[in-house]
């Protein structure tokens, strides 16, 4: 399935003799403005702007439907594309008293972890960089209608639909634009991988790879488990990982460039006193790294169940024993299942000519 045209794209096919800072003008405004329409972009003479009015969505991602948990502090948002296809992206109130956005870098996917409900989609197509980058206007339009301007936006997390390392390109020229046009610095955003070694290698030669945070899903050190739980291992993985973070580590690695190594608790699987051990065995062999573990958030279908409390608490134990950093990921939104790994989308058929409004009350 190819995605649209990007913005990008449909303005230089207008414009193709325009200079690339326009291009970047018309990013700056539309991450600038709560106004809905180009007619306020008064950095373009008035033509140019019924041209672009004409031929670019305004944004490439509208909500058919926002969910609130009951307690307030997580926000589901369904949105559709412009081929009409639906995805997920979150809204989580953080420990700072700011709000998260959760990204979707994918419809569905590719990866298959057993334990995931969007893996049970297999991959639909990849989001181009204006669905992913639109997921921070499309919360920050969002907040505004809510009378909420002056709440902030402060982190983003590659922890929504989909592989971001499966969809490098657009998830770069995402992350880039958000570093450009909003106050968000590279240290608030992290990318959350399953491991596609390929382009992790690609990201330690790459000089325009931004300086984020890298998270990668683990759940098993031992490599013929690893396989079971996440099918798609590649031969060797745990050893290649073990030589990449130290790479890592040589270009990017300070206090503030840790490599965060998440783990999924499923019960009697991957959670006993032993297991720790041996994880704890394996992260000291890697560089400077804290783990965070993840209570199985419970998907229909799935046989798996969540760990009970002592459980993790002796996980835990096991690790801070040998001098492991490990924080428990929070489950948030689990009522309006938009809790990690919950999210999942069935295809959205067009809408008949109904329009849909750009927010629901
Ligand atoms: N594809 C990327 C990012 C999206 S998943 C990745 O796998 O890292 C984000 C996190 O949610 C991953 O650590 C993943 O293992 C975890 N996750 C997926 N399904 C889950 C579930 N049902 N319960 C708890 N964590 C889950
Ligand atoms: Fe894909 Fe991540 Fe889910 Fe695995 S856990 S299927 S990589 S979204």
């Amino acid at each position: 399935m190819k995605p649209p045209l990007s913005r990008s794209e449909r303005f230089f096919a207008l414009f193709p003799e325009a200079k690339p800072y326009r291009m970047k003008q018309l990013e700056e405004a539309l991450f600038h403005t709560s106004e809905s329409n180009f007619g306020n972009i008064t950095t373009f003479p008035k033509e140019l702007r019924e041209i672009l009015a004409a031929h670019i969505p305004w944004i490439s991602v509208q909500c058919e439907k926002a969910i609130e948990s009951a307690n307030k502090d997580t926000i589901k948002a369904i949105l559709r594309t412009e081929d009409h296809v639906r995805f997920e992206s979150v809204l989580m109130a953080n420990k700072r008293g700011q709000w998260t956005i959760c990204v979707s870098s994918q419809i569905g996917c590719a990866m298959g972890c057993t334990f995931c409900a969007t893996g049970a989609m297999g991959l639909k197509r990849s989001l181009h960089e204006d669905e992913i980058a639109d997921q921070y206007r499309f919360w920050r339009m969002y907040l505004d209608q809510h009378e909420r301007h002056n709440e902030r936006i402060s982190n983003v997390v590659f922890m929504g639909m989909g592989e971001p390392m499966g969809n490098y390109d657009n998830v770069k020229a995402a992350i880039h634009r958000w570093l450009t046009h909003t106050d968000i610095g590279p240290t608030r955003i992290t990318v959350s991988t399953v491991g596609v070694l390929m382009n992790l290698e690609r990201l330690l030669t790459d000089k325009d790879w931004p300086p984020v945070r890298i998270a990668i899903s683990l759940h098993s050190a031992d490599q013929k488990k690893r396989e079971e739980i996440v099918p798609t291992t590649t031969p060797d993985f745990l050893n290649n990982l073990v030589a990449w973070s130290h790479k890592y580590a040589a270009i990017h690695g300070n206090r503030r460039h840790h490599i965060t190594y998440e783990y999924t608790l499923l019960s009697g699987v991957n959670d006993t006193p032993e297991i720790a051990e041996e994880l704890a065995q394996y992260i000291k062999k890697t560089s400077f790294a804290k783990v965070n573990v993840i209570p199985w958030n419970p998907v229909k279908g799935k046989v798996f169940s969540t760990s009970a409390t002592d459980r993790i608490e002796k996980f835990k134990a096991v690790l801070r024993a040998h001098g492991i950093d490990v924080t428990q990921r929070r489950t948030m939104g689990e009522d309006i299942a938009a809790a990690c790994g919950q999210l999942i989308t069935e295809s959205a058929e067009p809408p008949n000519g109904r329009r849909i409004p750009l927010m629901l009350p």
